[in-house]
């Protein structure tokens, strides 16, 4: 039987400490290290997940943090370069991650397109949703992720291990469509 493997490089941008090392590392390994002192590491984190797709297919997925880099004014073009899919990650109990979310998006638009010249497949992510109600509303988040052209959005908790995979298989079946 024939085995096929393709290969993704997916983005996770957002504010720092938004959770999104936490959520790479929950989602690869399965751990969350709550205690995690303080990080600032320059450049991009990087982080392999090999998915089981169907009986015959596999995905590997190449996971691009922007460790340390998160002033969004100016992201390389050199990390979005061959991007197929996109994480934005913002804090839900933080309404200043939620604004820059849209320019985290936009961001991604104008450096990251699929070789169609289609925009690539975002998902927005609404972390630490075991913080309560937080400050963002879903109909907030729904309306904004609707507005920018997401697939979808979710919330996630990386503490209480709630939504981990389910966003990931969202976005890497939109992949697999739109690539
Ligand atoms: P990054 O800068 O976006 O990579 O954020 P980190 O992954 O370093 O996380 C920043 C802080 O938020 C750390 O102290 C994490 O332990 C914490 N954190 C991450 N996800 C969650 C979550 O879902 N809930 C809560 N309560 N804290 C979280």
């Amino acid at each position: 039987m024939h085995c096929q493997e393709h290969t993704h490089k997916v983005l996770i941008v957002g504010d720092k400490n938004v959770g999104k090392s936490s959520y790479v590392k929950r989602y690869v390994n399965g751990n969350f290290n709550y205690k995690q002192p303080y990080k600032m590491t320059v450049g991009v984190d990087f982080a392999v997940k090999v998915l089981q797709w169907s009986d015959t297919e596999t995905v590997r997925l190449h996971l691009w943090d922007i460790a340390g880099q998160e002033s969004f004014i100016s992201m390389t073009r050199v990390y979005y370069k061959g991007a197929s899919g996109c994480v934005v990650m913002f804090d839900m109990t933080e309404p200043s991650s939620f604004l820059h979310a849209r320019q985290w998006k936009q961001d991604v638009d104008t450096k990251a397109m699929l070789p169609n010249g289609d925009p690539i497949p975002c998902i927005l992510l609404a972390n630490k949703c075991d913080l309560g109600m937080g400050c963002v509303s879903s109909e907030k988040i729904k309306e904004f992720s609707e507005a920018n052209g997401f697939i979808g959005w979710m919330e996630t908790s990386v503490k209480d291990n709630r939504n981990i995979q389910e966003p990931l298989r969202f976005l890497v079946e939109n992949m697999l469509r739109s690539g």
